[in-house]
């Protein structure tokens, strides 16, 4: 969901700007997502993530928050999006029975 129509920013803290502060601080300005050889993304991080989704349960602490590129973000924001809708998915494929105590 592009972040011009997602609600997101509504559920952010009030400290988030200096929550993002330290994290860019914190990360060295570096995107800290890894290439799949292991090694570091050598792009300047742009955006703070919540490697543990809100919508999951995350929080926003600092341990929960990582500097990456615009591009790795979207990249896990992706996957994020198509394992929720695989979720909803397979949630909505479940037969609905009735209870038998239900039945007549
Ligand atoms: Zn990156």
């Amino acid at each position: 969901m592009p972040w011009s129509t997602s609600d997101r920013r509504s559920r952010l803290p009030k400290n988030w700007a200096s929550l993002r502060r330290r994290v860019i601080r914190r990360d060295g300005g570096q995107c800290t997502a890894l290439h799949s050889d292991g090694r570091r993304c050598e792009l300047p991080g742009t955006d703070v993530d919540h490697i543990v989704p809100d919508s999951l349960g995350g929080s926003d602490d600092m341990s929960n928050l990582a500097l990456c590129c615009a591009w790795h973000h979207r990249q896990k924001t992706g996957r994020e999006g198509a394992a929720a809708a695989a979720l909803t998915r397979v949630t909505s494929a479940c037969p609905v029975e009735e209870h038998p105590a239900l039945g007549d």
